[in-house]
């Protein structure tokens, strides 16, 4: 399995050679980290050392800090490579509800898609309560290469995006999310891939998550698609491959 978002960069994990450990031993071949702050930029070098090729990263910077700043500490991070994909950036409407910070959110990220394309990298969304308008912005900028993750809006907004190519990362909190679960069933597999969203979305409520949990969503995804879960595992990894160039 690949796990494709997992913020590994995260305080919680202090444990990390153990972590990737059981990850190994659970069946994860690949994990993609998120860093949604330019800032964890020297911390998310440091473990992609700890092991090169099974570790990659995408970077991006977190929806809700509307700083000019922050977006321009991003655009240098992506002149240094490293990075496989941008992400997450998006659109959050959770957290930010006020109307001149909703345009300013919206223009920081139709600048990270239009940086995307120029670069021929693919990206990773982030949606919160916004996925609606997260994929009008997607495609009146032409994105292509998209994959709209831990996705919380409508599975008929999904369905009309998977046709369009884009993908969707499907969290382990699919294990006790019905949301999840009606968007599990109604995506074509082959437009799917695997994520944990570690430490967060965990399958079980009130620990960390991590990479290791990802064959709980794998298996829960099996049984609502009723394929056989080797089979989740054979068609998300080659989503995965082939969307992140791996
Ligand atoms: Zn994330």
């Amino acid at each position: 399995m690949i796990d494709v978002h997992a913020h590994l960069t995260d305080p919680s994990f202090k444990d990390l050679p153990e972590v990737l450990r059981r990850a190994r031993a659970a069946g994860v071949k690949k994990i993609i980290m998120s860093i949604t702050d330019p800032a964890e930029f020297v911390r998310a070098r440091e473990v992609l050392s700890m092991d090169p090729g099974y570790l990659y990263l995408t970077a991006g910077f977190d929806p809700t800090v509307l700083l000019e700043e922050k977006y321009n500490q991003f655009k240098e991070l992506l002149r240094l490579g490293d990075i496989v994909g941008i992400g997450e950036v998006g659109l959050d409407h959770f957290y930010v509800r006020d109307h001149s910070q909703r345009v300013l959110q919206e223009a920081f990220f139709r600048s990270s898609i239009r940086l995307a394309i120029e670069r021929d990298l693919p990206l990773v969304v982030h949606s919160r309560s916004a996925g609606h308008d997260a994929l009008e912005v997607l495609y009146s900028e032409g994105a292509e290469r998209v994959l709209m993750h831990a996705f919380d809006g409508k599975s008929g907004d999904a369905l009309s995006a998977t046709k369009r190519g884009f993908f969707f990362s499907i969290p382990t909190s699919v294990v006790h999310s019905e949301q999840k679960q009606k968007l599990a069933r109604l995506l074509p597999l082959g437009s799917l891939m695997l994520e944990t969203d570690s430490p967060v979305l965990t399958p079980v409520r009130g620990e960390r998550n991590e990479p290791a949990n990802l064959i709980l969503g794998a298996r829960k995804i099996a049984e609502i698609k009723h394929v056989k879960v080797e089979e989740v595992v054979r068609v998300t990894v080659a989503n995965a491959e082939r969307f992140f160039r791996l």
